[in-house]
């Protein structure tokens, strides 16, 4: 149609042959949160792993950040889930529509040259999750999928040396899952996953608020507060705060003042959770990688790890020194993207 068009250098048509193929990503497909690194661009999408979609016509209506605001306020036709929410793809359909949503924001995908995708899993998953999982990425687009364990990304996003023979400790807290993990030579070689994480202290923040002072109030709201006031052990520099909801007796709106003490305490459950998930690695790790963590302490990523003074109520707990990722809620899709950059010297820790 374009006269001009037509009129490509062959420099130029090379170039533009090459803008045919599809990017390689890597992608942290977490349960809150989806992260997509791109190769030679870095992190190119952060955004809640939530879908949005209209119950009576099948169809898609958001994705991630703009779904997000759909939770907990919904219509009645309108449903918005996080397919990911206990750690597993428990919903097939919806998990695969949002890699694809997510793939596509990214890229346009050539479905001859589709792209390589390095993905994130969590430690100790099952056969049939797996293969849900590189289903799921093949039948979005994806190319050769290569598949690594959480704990591992963490370590690489973290900048360990993950080869060497010592025995090394990394800790994910995310929305759903808390993973534990010694790592050596390029492997996992114990580990723990539990179902609760970040997610649930905003549950357990919903519970007291409801059971304490007859307030109900969402999920976000309960996220608010824990960032803003939570904590695990005695921080400094807390003050009250003030969450909205609504009165359960008298059916009207109102407002309630909670103390860092008060959601200290009602957070107290999910917190000793992970303690004893660390502990029990702890008593089923080898003598020798027990004293390598001794000497260098525990690395832990993830956003629940962000939780106000975690690090020092799990370093009273074990006696063991922690110390969190630069960036924990980018951690995993940095040591993908590492892994992604360097595909051939990383071959021992794909697990597909
Ligand atoms: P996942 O890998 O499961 O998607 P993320 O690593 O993205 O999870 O972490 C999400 C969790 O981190 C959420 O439960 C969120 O509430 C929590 N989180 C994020 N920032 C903070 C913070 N500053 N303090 C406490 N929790 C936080
Ligand atoms: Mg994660």
């Amino acid at each position: 149609m374009n006269k001009e068009r037509k009129i490509v250098t062959r420099g130029r048509r090379y170039r533009s042959i090459f803008r045919f193929f599809s990017k390689d990503m890597a992608m942290d497909l977490g349960t809150a949160n989806t992260l997509i690194y791109m190769k030679g661009a870095g992190i190119v999408l952060n955004e809640p792993s939530v879908v949005a979609y209209d119950k009576r016509k099948d169809e898609v209506l958001a994705v991630g950040k703009e779904a997000k605001n759909y939770l907990g306020r919904t219509p009645e036709n309108i449903a918005a889930i996080r397919p990911l929410k206990d750690g597993v793809i428990a919903d097939f359909i919806v998990t695969k529509t949002m890699i694809k949503e997510f793939f596509f924001k990214v890229q346009k995908i050539n479905p001859i040259f589709k792209p390589k995708v390095v993905i994130c899993v969590p430690a100790g998953i099952t056969q049939v999750e797996k293969r849900a999982v590189l289903d799921a990425a093949e039948e979005s687009g994806a190319g050769q999928v290569f598949l690594i364990e959480e704990p591992m990304a963490a370590a690489i996003g973290a900048g360990l040396d993950i080869s060497v023979a010592k025995g090394q400790m990394v800790i994910d807290i995310g929305g759903g899952t808390t993973e534990v993990a010694v790592l050596s030579r390029s492997s996992v070689v114990n580990s723990a996953t539990i179902r609760v994480a970040g997610d649930e202290i905003n549950e357990e923040i919903v519970k007291f608020l409801l059971r304490e002072k007859n307030l109900k109030v969402g999920e976000n709201s309960a996220e608010k507060c824990k960032i803003a006031i939570g904590s695990a052990y005695q921080v400094d520099g807390l003050s009250k705060y003030i969450i909205s909801g609504k009165d359960m007796v008298e059916n009207r709106p109102k407002e309630v003042e909670v103390t860092p003490e008060e959601i200290r305490k009602a957070i107290r459950e999910p917190v000793l959770a992970v303690v004893e998930t660390i502990k029990r690695v702890l008593v089923k790790t080898e003598p020798n990688f027990i004293e390598d963590v001794k000497r260098d302490g525990i690395i832990m990523a993830g956003g629940g790890s962000l939780l106000q003074g975690l690090h020092l109520h799990i370093q009273e707990e074990t006696g063991l020194q922690c110390r969190l990722t630069e960036d924990p809620l980018t951690t995993i899709v940095e040591g993908s993207g590492i892994v992604l950059e360097n595909l051939s010297s990383y071959q021992k820790v794909f697990i597909n």
